[in-house]
C-alpha cells in the first residue's frame, strides 16, 4: 500500500522539484503554469485510463484487456489475473455440467425436474421420447398441460407418490410407462419415468400362461370328478360299466400326465442357461427308435417310411433331439387321417443336414403357422384333445432347435399335408 502511495505521487514529486528549479532560474509564474500544465497531463492521463477500463468492464473479454503504464499496470494486471481465474472456474463448472447432462442422459430411465408450481425445468432425452417433450420450447410449461392423461393428473395431484403411476405413454400406442415422483431441494420433485413395455409383455405372457394351464389342467379334472360323483351316486352299477368308466378316467388321468410332463420338458428347456451337453449322438439308432416309436404310434394306419442319406453323427443332445423328432412325427400320425403317407427323411442339403417330416395329412391355413411354436396354441383345439395333444409339442421343438442353433420350417397347405423340417447349422457334423 505504502508502495502504492510512492508511486502515485512521485510524477507530481519529481514535478514539483523540476518547478522549483524553474523558480530559481526563471519565475514563480512560470514555475506555477509548469505545475499546472503537469496537474493537468496527469489527470488526463488517469481519465483516459479510466476510460479504457470503463470500456473494457462493459466487455470483459481476457484477450481484450487494456494495457497502461505505472500503477495502471498493476490494476489491470490484477484484474487479467481476476479474469482468468474466473473463466477457469467457469470452464471447470461448465465441464461438470456437461459431464452431469452426459450421465443423465445415459440414464436408463426418463428424468424430468419439476419446480414447485410442477412446472419443466429441465429433461433428459429419455424422458423427451416417453412423454414428446420438447427442451427448447417445453420450459416452465406446467407438466400437465403437457402430459394429459386423467391418470397423470390425479396421480400428480394426490400428492401419494409410495407406488409408481403404471400408464400408455400417450405418443406411443404400445408403450407402458412407470412413473415416480422423487421430491428434492424443499418443493420440487423428479419426475422418473421407466419404459416396462417388456416387462408388462412378459406378465401378461405368465398370465396367459397360468391361466392357460389351469385351464387345460380343469378340463379332465372335471372329466374325471363328473365320473367319481357318478360312481358314488350309483353303487350298483354293472361290472362292464364300471370298467368302461375307469377307462375313460385312466384317458383323462393319462392326459393329465402328458401335460404335466410336456410342461416340465418345456420349463426345463427355457430355465436351463448352461450351455448345452452335446455328444456325437448316433444318428442311425437315434432315428431307428424315433422311427418305431412313431411306427408303434401309427398302428399301421398309414403308409410310413423313413429315409437316411444324411451323415450318421451329429453334435448335439440325444436325448432333446429324440424328443423334438418324436415331438413332429407324433404330430404327423395325429394329424393325418388314416391311409394318409407319412416320410421320415436325414438328409444333407448345401451341406446343412436336415430332419424332416412330411405327412398328406389335414394340412395347416397359412395364417396359423406363424403362431404354431407358442405355447398352447392349436389351430384346432377339439382336434388336438382328442388326439391327446398338450399343444406344448411344437414349442419344446422350437426350444430344442433354438439350443442347437437349428430352425424349424414348415410348409404346409389345407386338406394337403404338411412338411416339418429342422435344419441344423453345417457345424453340427463337425467333430468339437
Ligand atoms: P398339439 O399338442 O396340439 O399337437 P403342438 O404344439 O404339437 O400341439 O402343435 C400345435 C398345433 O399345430 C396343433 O394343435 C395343430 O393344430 C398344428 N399341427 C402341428 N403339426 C401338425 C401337422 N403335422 N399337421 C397339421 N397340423 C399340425
Amino acid at each position: 500500500m505504502q508502495d502504492f502511495w510512492i508511486r502515485v505521487s512521485l510524477p507530481v514529486f519529481y514535478g514539483a522539484l523540476f518547478a522549483l528549479l524553474l523558480w530559481a532560474v526563471f519565475s514563480a509564474l512560470v514555475a506555477l503554469s509548469f505545475m499546472l500544465l503537469l496537474v493537468l497531463a496527469v489527470m488526463a492521463y488517469r481519465a483516459r485510463q479510466l476510460y479504457k477500463l470503463g470500456q473494457w468492464l462493459s466487455d470483459p473479454r481476457l484477450e481484450a484487456i487494456p494495457d497502461g503504464g505505472g500503477i495502471w499496470d498493476d490494476v489491470f494486471s490484477s484484474l487479467y489475473k481476476m479474469v482468468k481465474r474466473h473463466n477457469q472456474t467457469k470452464q471447470k463448472l461448465a465441464d461438470e455440467l456437461q459431464h452431469i447432462e452426459q450421465a443423465t442422459a445415459a440414464l436408463p430411465e426418463g428424468v424430468v425436474s419439476l419446480n414447485e408450481a410442477n412446472r419443466v425445468e429441465w429433461c433428459n432425452p429419455l424422458a423427451e421420447q416417453h412423454f414428446g417433450l420438447n427442451p427448447n420450447s417445453d420450459i416452465l410449461q406446467d407438466i400437465t398441460y403437457l402430459v394429459r392423461q386423467p391418470e397423470f393428473i390425479a396421480y400428480l395431484h394426490a400428492g401419494n407418490y409410495a407406488e409408481p403411476l403404471v400408464m400408455k405413454a400417450a405418443r406411443h400406442e404400445d408403450m407402458m410407462l412407470s412413473i415416480k415422483f422423487v421430491p428434492y431441494g424443499g418443493n420440487k420433485h423428479l419426475m422418473i419415468s421407466r419404459d416396462i413395455t417388456q416387462l408388462e409383455r412378459i406378465e401378461t405372457m405368465r398370465r396367459d400362461f397360468v391361466a392357460n394351464v389351469s385351464h387345460e389342467m380343469r378340463t379332465p379334472l372335471t372329466v374325471v370328478n363328473g365320473f367319481v360323483e357318478n360312481l358314488q351316486d350309483m353303487p350298483d352299477l354293472s361290472h362292464d360299466k364300471i370298467r368302461h368308466v375307469l377307462q375313460l378316467m385312466a384317458e383323462q388321468t393319462r392326459r393329465m400326465d402328458h401335460l404335466v410332463s410336456d410342461l416340465l420338458t418345456l420349463s426345463r428347456l427355457e430355465n436351463d442357461h448352461s450351455p448345452l451337453r452335446t455328444e456325437m449322438v448316433d444318428m442311425e439308432s437315434l432315428l431307428a427308435e424315433v422311427y418305431q416309436d412313431g411306427r408303434l404310434l401309427s398302428g399301421g394306419r398309414h403308409q410310413y417310411s423313413l429315409e437316411i442319406t444324411g451323415p450318421l453323427r451329429l453334435s448335439g443332445n440325444r436325448e432333446e433331439l429324440r424328443s423334438a423328432f418324436s415331438n413332429l412325427v407324433s404330430n404327423a400320425v395325429r394329424y393325418t387321417p388314416d391311409g394318409g403317407t407319412i416320410k421320415l427323411s436325414w438328409s444333407l442339403h448345401s451341406g446343412q443336414p436336415e430332419f424332416s417330416v412330411q405327412d398328406s395329412g389335414i394340412g395347416i391355413d397359412a395364417q396359423h403357422i406363424p403362431r404354431l411354436t407358442e405355447r398352447f396354441y392349436r389351430v384346432d383345439r377339439s382336434r388336438s384333445r382328442e388326439t391327446g395333444g398338450t399343444g406344448l409339442g411344437l414349442a419344446i421343438v422350437n426350444r430344442i432347435a433354438l439350443r442347437h442353433q437349428a430352425k424349424l420350417q414348415i410348409a404346409s397347405r389345407v386338406g394337403e399335408g404338411s412338411t416339418f423340417t429342422l435344419v441344423f447349422p453345417a457345424s453340427s457334423i463337425k467333430e468339437r
